[in-house]
């Protein structure tokens, strides 16, 4: 069992499976979303995801026509993404998970519009777009 929470620990969820899909993103949109150099999101089947508490505090914005995030409104922590195009998945940002967990990123991807002030330092397969993983 994977288990998190937004900042302010009102949003809390959780899931069984372990993710084999775990995004690092560089395109400009999880930079605005997070003020970050990327966002990291972790592909969770939305049978196996469990809003646990706080559904009533979450917010969503859409960001394109396909493209949502869902985030705290009281404290603002983006925990999820959804994208039309990948029906039946919750991207749990994994910086929203529960501290020891031990999912890891397995890829980059839109490193081509990735930030120029950041280096990646790891060894992780890169895609310039989309990655063509599942
Ligand atoms: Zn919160
Ligand atoms: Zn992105």
């Amino acid at each position: 069992m994977f288990t998190g929470s937004c900042l302010c620990n009102q949003v809390r969820f959780a899931f069984e499976s372990r993710p084999t899909n775990v995004s690092v993103c560089h395109c400009s949109i999880c930079r605005r979303t997070t003020g970050s150099a990327f966002g990291v999101y972790v592909k969770v089947s939305d049978v196996d995801l469990k809003l646990t508490d706080g559904a009533d505090q979450l917010n969503s914005y859409n960001v394109t026509d396909k493209l949502s995030t869902r985030f705290c409104r009281v404290c603002g922590s983006t925990v999820f993404a959804q994208h039309a195009d990948y029906p039946g998945f919750i991207y749990v940002t994994l910086g929203a998970l529960a501290e020891g967990s031990d999912i890891r990123p397995t890829y980059h991807e839109f490193v081509g519009s990735k930030a120029s002030w950041f280096d990646i330092q790891d060894s992780l397969p890169k895609f310039d777009e989309w990655s063509d993983g599942e």
